[in-house]
């Protein structure tokens, strides 16, 4: 296996040289950006969408990415072509810079862009044939009056600090609710249920990352005429319904089986996660 390039502010490097600086307020204080984009049969999935979310995260943080998008787009399709890969997972990131052992945004040097090719696999193939267990954790997700959740920012010791919780009680994946209690979203997917032939996910303003995968889904659904209602939902949403399953761009499209314990349903995965997984999957091979 060569060695992968990554991208820095132009230049592609040897991933062992691939390297900035220690200053980089994107370490000292997780001051940055970042987008995590999946490349199916040589294809770049949804680029534009992940562009434009990149440079929404960075606006709302005021961060100035030094490209445009088209630019952005380019030197993204450019790094998975020099890495010569048809199948795997993009990391693009764009850190505030280095500057001085204090937060001010201001005394930071040029914004660090950098981009990752590599691969992913996040979960056993088995958990997508048989489902998976989550478990609601005590971490709420971040209030969006103090981090909003839809910036995709280079923070992410919320998510982690739930993710460590959900694996103490055996689970890959944990279930997080808002400063009101509702359901938000896993560490790193969408949630969505099931319940009489109609899809429910939580809003945006639950305070959730508007997934990319989230909104194919929704789409999805919609053509093949399953309502989806975008509605306030609790665990015992959770807990009644028929069905229940996570998206993103890394999971994809995998069946929850179990919640806190409680199987959902009987257990296995139902009939609507299946032909969402398999609309899905004929969408990728586009
Ligand atoms: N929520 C969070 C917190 C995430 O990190 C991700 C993954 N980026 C998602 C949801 C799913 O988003 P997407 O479908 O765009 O990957």
């Amino acid at each position: 296996m060569p060695s992968p390039k990554v991208y820095i502010n132009g230049k592609l490097y040897d991933k062992a040289d691939a390297k900035i600086s220690v200053y980089d307020h994107g370490l000292l204080y997780g001051d940055g950006v970042f987008e995590g984009i999946r490349i199916y049969h040589g294809k770049v999935f949804k680029l534009k969408e992940h562009v434009d979310r990149l440079f929404e995260s960075a606006q709302a943080i005021k961060l100035e990415i030094p490209l445009s998008r088209e630019q952005m787009a380019k030197a993204i399709q450019d790094t998975v072509n020099a890495n010569d890969k048809k199948d795997g997972y993009i990391r693009p990131l764009v850190t505030r810079g280095a500057g001085y052992l204090g937060l001010d945004p201001r005394r930071t040097s040029d914004p660090q862009v950098v981009i990752i090719v590599d691969d992913i696999s996040l979960y056993p193939p088995e958990l997508y044939e048989n489902g998976m267990e989550i478990a609601t954790v005590a971490t709420i997700r971040n209030h969006p009056a103090a981090l909003n959740p839809r910036i995709k920012s280079l923070n992410y010791l919320n998510n982690i600090l739930a993710k460590i919780e959900g694996i103490q009680q055996g689970c890959l994946e944990s279930l997080m609710l808002n400063h009101k209690g509702e359901i938000a979203e896993c560490t790193g997917d969408n949630v969505f249920l099931v319940k009489g032939g109609k899809l429910r996910t939580p809003p945006i303003d639950a305070g959730v990352l508007e997934g990319i995968t989230r909104n194919a889904v929704i789409e999805l659904a919609r053509e093949a005429r399953i309502p989806v209602d975008e509605m306030s939902l609790t665990r015992h949403d959770v807990f009644i319904a028929d069905e229940c399953f996570l998206t993103g761009t890394a999971a994809e499209i995998i069946p929850v089986v179990k919640c806190d314990g409680r199987p959902i349903d009987n257990g296995r995965p139902g009939p609507i996660t299946r032909l969402l997984r398999e609309a899905f999957q004929r969408l990728t091979r586009q």
